[in-house]
């Protein structure tokens, strides 16, 4: 086969279209070619295709993908857990490909490289084309982290894991959860889902999310959550209250804004106690202004950490994670619905309409 199909994006209001693509001649060293087992949408795609955010166009979208490798580079021979590579294993990647050799490469921070290409956000104009994942083919570059999919995961489980329970694993490690400690969780999206787990399986001892979703915060419970705080029902600031007179009058230990919404940095530094630590991982809309009291942040000895996406090493911890722990936590719930890949834009308006956590595309077409 010489040819693939890939759902191909234009423009906010006009349907995705698919297209046929050349396969390429010849794969580069350390680069991949996939076969597309499935891909989920996330809620960064759906801001594309409904115009909240800019990307370069045409653009095949989907960057939650799990694959089959069908042609391997030279010199592509092990994952990144240091097992051999072969034609036919099935893999997950980093959303992301560094050269390692640049500024940020050298100081450990790849996922800033220069030439950092991310997979769902890069024009298919040019060759190889096909790096997104609502295909039937992705194209892996060199200096993508790839991984074994530990076989008892399923692709609904496995799939979402190269985005957000990577990003949150890195989040744990920057700001950390010891044993004992009461966690506030701001925002019940994927990302907090996994914070749940995530912050359970590091022996917190209560773990607060808020979110303005009741769906949403259900889920939360369900996931472990001991605390779910609608903030649409109370005002603002009266989870931060709550927390802080559940906990003798010191507040919560650490914090974790994954909610995208800037003023819930004012109502973690109300929730956290002296010494408390604050990871803002979900702040991406540029003019997020925290709108925050220097003084408390003194005051209070506060530390503040952002993160951005992750490193590939998480994205082997976030498979491992899964492999431990996935039976614990609904985790298989959390596709609620699967479409071939020509009812591509039936999908994203299913997506778009929340009610399940992540839909995913399969590579093929409806039956007739
Ligand atoms: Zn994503
Ligand atoms: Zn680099």
């Amino acid at each position: 086969m010489t040819r693939s199909h890939a759902a191909v994006f234009e423009r906010p209001g006009k349907p995705l279209a698919i297209e046929p693509f050349a396969l390429p001649d010849s794969i580069e060293p350390g680069a991949a070619l996939c076969k597309v087992r499935m891909g989920t949408i996330c809620g960064s795609d759906l801001h594309t295709i409904f115009g909240r955010r800019q990307e370069p166009t045409p653009l095949i979208l989907g960057h939650e993908i799990v694959g089959q490798i069908e042609a391997l580079g030279p010199g592509l021979e092990r994952d990144g857990f240091g097992n051999p590579l072969n034609i036919g294993d099935r893999v997950s990647w980093s959303i992301m490909a560094s050269c390692g050799e640049c500024f940020f490469c050298r100081r450990d921070l790849p996922q800033k490289c220069v030439a950092l290409r991310k997979y769902g956000h890069t024009a298919c104009t040019a060759p190889p084309h096909l790096t997104g994942g609502y295909a039937e083919h992705v194209y892996l570059f060199p200096g993508t982290a790839i991984y074994r999919v530990p076989e008892e995961l399923s692709d609904e489980i496995a799939t979402p894991a190269n985005c957000a329970l990577s990003t949150v694993i890195h989040a744990v490690e920057a700001i950390g959860v010891r044993s004992g400690e009461t966690v506030l969780i701001q925002g019940a999206g994927l990302l907090g889902l996994n914070l749940i787990a995530l912050c359970r399986e590091a022996g917190a001892a209560s773990i607060h999310v808020t979110d303005v979703s009741p769906a949403r915060l259900e889920l939360a419970a369900r996931f472990g959550a001991d605390h779910c705080w609608n903030l649409a029902d109370q005002s603002t600031g009266g989870a931060a209250r709550e927390i802080v007179q559940r906990t003798d009058g010191y507040g919560a230990d650490v914090a974790f804004e994954v909610c995208g919404v800037s003023r819930a940095v004012a109502d973690a530094v109300a929730a956290l106690r002296i010494g408390g630590r604050y990871l803002v991982a979900g702040l991406v809309s540029p003019g997020s202004d925290l709108g925050l009291d220097g003084n408390q942040l003194t005051r209070k000895c506060l530390t503040l950490k952002g993160i951005h996406n992750y490193h590939p090493r998480h994205l082997g911890r976030a498979l491992e994670f899964l492999q431990q722990h996935n039976k614990r936590y609904p985790y298989s719930e959390l596709v609620g619905a699967v479409f071939p890949l020509d009812q591509i834009n039936q999908a994203v308006q299913v997506a778009a309409t929340g009610q399940f956590v992540r839909v995913a595309v399969r590579a093929g077409r409806a039956a007739p």
